[in-house]
């Protein structure tokens, strides 16, 4: 950890501060507190450890928070629920900043069932969203990431994904309410005009369009947030496929691209690797109890047990029937020609039957137990790179990986979501966290994995506070103009360096 990733400032002047303005009982201060905000996945706790955490329960108090932060000269991590496991959860870049809890200011401002949107303050679960609209009777759908513990807010303002149409969830975005690091009250796009009705319905208002520069950014407090919801379809098809070789993802998404960008299929559909599914069926020692890598022997024997292949995919239709059956038959087609094999047959959901099985965006956590595999205490970190959806350089991607996870000693795990331009690939890295020697591979790996990916041309789209700055250098155009320009707005809207220095590789000047 360098100087610069330790907060300076007169912390204890902040919370003197905090304690006027929120109470004593939303400071919290104490070493549980401190541990309590830190890196429940880390190696090491204390590399990322905060000095503690204010919860925020309006605008005003995150008004009044940023102004004492301003004059202690104190770092503020805001954080809407927490939960961005594998990127760092509830901690800062900087050890001894302190955390802005939002996950207080939990109102669900509005659902529009007409218009398919609704405005969230960053508390919002994606369970309270789901319950709020199971009360309604699901007259909008939702799309949730795999572990859907987190908050709606924070998640888009992550761009995370979910394996649904409207999966891209930063690209939902639409009006927020900010709170810049002077204090001043901003409402993005249409919202800027007084009381405009149109404020998320429309992303093309008058002027720059500026949602996407608070995603990922540390430019401002996201204080309410809209997001477009999916009008819910009276049926849908789903489709399992499985490939049996590594090989095979080439021909996988070369099978998927083209009915992405045609609109045949309308979601993210994923590759995943049985190492994936089988971490969320049962410990690594359950299936096999030998030392190092996974052997293929080995591996095809779970395949065969939990019925897998190498590669597995869920195709999900959503629509009226009679449209989602014409293009069933399509995707039926492009798997015959492509040699890939369906296990089973469509399943058709129709409205009013079971909605756990609609396909609709349903929150669950089950997905985290993969952090058992290796037993012990379970952590996870994730390496997410994009490439074209072109199947070649994808699958170079593919091997490229999988060969640094095996020079590691690591069991390769990892997801390729298709879309019909860009292809992410979300590979889990599993760990025992008290294995001294699983920190020592798991973090020889993710730095040559930058590093090798960098090499090929390409660059990850979210990633852990210990790799904020190695990946940000992998954006080099130049002379990594991108970086100083995110550095000169920076300095421009945060003049003092109070919001999250260092999120993104964006440090305020007085870090620099
Ligand atoms: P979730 O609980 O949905 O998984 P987090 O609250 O952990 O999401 O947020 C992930 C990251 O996104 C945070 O560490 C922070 O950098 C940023 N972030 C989250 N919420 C906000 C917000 N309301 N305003 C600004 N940045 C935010």
């Amino acid at each position: 950890m360098s100087a610069d990733h330790i907060a300076t400032g007169d912390v204890e002047r902040f919370f003197d501060g905090a304690r006027t303005i929120l109470g004593e009982d939303r400071v919290f201060a104490t070493e549980i507190d401190r541990k309590a905000y830190s890196d429940q996945m880390a190696f090491d706790m204390s590399a990322h450890q905060p000095a503690g955490a204010v919860a925020a329960r309006s605008v005003e108090d995150v008004q009044r928070l940023l102004k004492a932060a301003g004059e202690a000269k104190v770092s503020l991590w805001p954080i809407s629920r927490g939960k961005n496991f594998g990127y760092g959860g509830t901690a800062p870049v900087q050890a001894g900043a302190v955390i802005l809890d939002l996950s207080q200011m939990n109102r669900i401002v509005e659902i529009n069932e007409d218009l398919g949107y609704c405005v969230v303050e960053p508390g919002v679960g994606f369970y309270d969203l789901f319950d709020e609209l199971e009360r309604r009777g699901h007259p909008l759908w939702m799309s949730v990431p795999g572990n859907a513990w987190g908050s709606v807010a924070g998640n888009a303002l992550e761009r995370g994904v979910g394996p649904q149409s409207y999966g891209d969830h930063a690209a939902q975005i639409c009006g927020m309410e900010v709170v810049l690091a002077d204090g001043t009250v901003l409402r993005t796009g249409a919202g800027a005009m007084k009381d405009n009705p149109a404020w998320h319905t429309t992303r093309n208002s008058y002027g720059p369009g500026w949602d996407q520069v608070f995603c990922q950014s540390n430019y401002g407090v996201v204080t309410r947030l809209g997001l477009w919801l999916m009008p819910p379809p009276p049926a849908t098809m789903s489709l399992s496929l499985q490939m049996p070789d590594p090989d095979d993802i080439e021909k996988g998404i070369a099978m998927f691209q083209p009915l992405r960008l045609r609109g045949l299929i309308d979601h993210d559909a994923a590759w995943v690797s049985y190492v994936g599914i089988a971490s969320y069926v049962g410990t690594r020692s359950s299936f096999w109890k030998g030392d190092g890598l996974l052997p293929e022997e080995e591996g095809a024997k779970i395949r065969q047990q939990l019925g897998l292949g190498w590669w597995n995919a869920e195709v999900n239709l959503y629509g009226p029937e009679e449209v989602i059956a014409a293009k069933a038959r399509m995707v039926s087609a492009a798997a015959r020609e492509a040699g890939i094999a369906a296990a089973g047959d469509w399943r058709v959901w129709r409205e009013g039957q079971d909605f756990a099985l609609s396909k609709s965006g349903i929150p669950g956590t089950a997905g985290m137990s993969m952090v058992d595999w290796y037993g012990g205490r379970g952590g996870h970190i994730g390496f997410s790179p994009v490439m074209p959806s072109d199947p070649r350089l994808a699958a170079e991607q593919f091997r490229r990986t999988r060969a640094l996870y095996e020079k590691h000693g690591v069991d390769y795990y990892g997801a390729f979501g298709v879309g019909g331009r860009q292809t992410v690939a979300v590979n889990e890295i599993l760990y025992n966290r008290d294995s001294a020697d699983h920190r020592n591979r798991v973090t020889a790996l993710f730095e040559e994995l930058i590093r090798e990916t960098h090499a090929a041309g390409f660059g990850e789209y979210r990633t852990h506070i210990d790799f904020m700055d190695q990946v940000a250098a992998t954006f080099d155009f130049n002379d990594h103009a991108m970086v100083r320009f995110n550095n000169t707005i920076k300095d421009v809207l945060d003049p003092a360096g109070i919001l999250a220095p260092g999120k993104q590789g964006i440090w305020p000047a007085r870090f620099r």
